[in-house]
């Protein structure tokens, strides 16, 4: 039987410090997608709806709580991707706090398009409605993107002081979606990497490496070291894992994820990757590197048909 599932990650990392904001995000964010979907909102506004709450709050690297660049800037990627083929993504957003609004309002059906953000496309939001430039968390100046608690951490980074002092709380994050037909939903949004090249692309706003769905086989979501994740085409070995489940309409086992991430990790060692994933039938799962946490939070139906949840900032077990 196929049954709704929403899972959600805030990024892989090795964190230490007060896990409660993270976990908070986490539940709002996993209400959000979980109440959209009940209400029978298409699943790529359920999942938005998770990506915005997590965009906002400054302990995730997408959106307001986005890393700096090497010039120190906020540069954003986020794409949406439906089972049925259709994508649209942007890279390298700047003065978007809620990078995910964007896409979506750019999803038409049939939509299949990753874009470079140019002054253009800044200008069309600059004279947008204020509706919308609201709801997209528009603003007016690069120094606004810059939340207080990456501001910190920059002077840190600065003074020499990163070790010891703050470090990020999580990182970039990213939602699957199973509607109640079995239909697959992903989206991944982030900031990307600490110090950046201008105009760098990673992982995550790419479809088939940090953002996949395929109605037919499940949907995935991927965070860590971006170029490594595209090197070692992790996401790929898991659509053709997904592929063989689907076959015998099995779910994919966490022992099979986790075996396609650790070999990822093996072949890149001290790189970081993390998975979350829903299959087209079963349960959802994600796996982490050893050294790693992943920050996740899921919601499904077990067998017997009741609601279950875990949320948290889980280590490889
Ligand atoms: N994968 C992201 C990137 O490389 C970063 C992350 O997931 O932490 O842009």
């Amino acid at each position: 039987m196929i049954t709704p599932a929403v899972i959600l990650h805030g990024g892989v990392g090795l964190w230490k410090g007060d896990r409660g904001p993270v976990e908070a995000g986490l539940r709002r964010a996993l209400d959000a997608a979980w109440g959209a979907l009940k209400l029978g909102a298409p699943g790529e506004e359920a999942l938005t709806a998770a990506l915005s709450i997590l965009e906002d709050e400054q302990v995730f690297n997408a959106g307001f709580g986005s890393c700096l660049n090497e010039l120190g800037q906020v540069r954003c990627d986020a794409t949406l991707m439906r089972g049925n083929g259709d994508f649209c993504g942007f890279m390298n957003m700047a003065r978007i706090r809620r990078p995910s609004q964007i896409a979506l309002r750019d999803f038409a059906p049939g939509q299949k398009l990753l874009r470079v953000w140019t002054d253009a496309l800044m200008t069309a939001v600059d004279k947008a409605s204020p509706d919308f430039k609201k709801l997209c968390g528009w603003v007016a100046s690069e120094d606004e993107m810059i939340a207080p608690h990456v501001a910190t951490m920059a002077k840190q980074r600065l003074s020499g002081v990163a070790q010891a002092g703050l470090k990020p709380l999580a990182d970039t994050v990213g939602c699957v979606v199973r509607d109640a037909e079995g239909r697959a939903f992903s989206g991944t949004s982030t900031g990307g990497i600490w110090g950046k090249r201008e105009g760098r692309v990673g992982d995550a706003p790419i479809v088939g490496a940090g953002v996949f769905a395929d109605d037919a086989l499940g949907g995935l979501s991927a965070t860590g070291s971006g170029e490594f994740i595209l090197a070692s085409a992790l996401s790929a070995y898991v659509i053709s894992a997904l592929r063989a489940v689907s076959l015998s309409k099995a779910g994919l086992s966490q022992a099979v994820l986790q075996q396609e991430v650790d070999l990822a990790a093996k072949r890149f060692s001290g790189e970081c990757f993390g998975l979350i994933c829903i299959p087209k039938y079963g349960q959802p799962c994600f796996a982490v590197n050893s050294d790693d946490s992943l920050a996740v939070a899921l919601r499904a139906l077990d067998g017997s048909g009741h609601e279950y949840q875990q949320v948290g900032v889980i280590a490889r077990k």
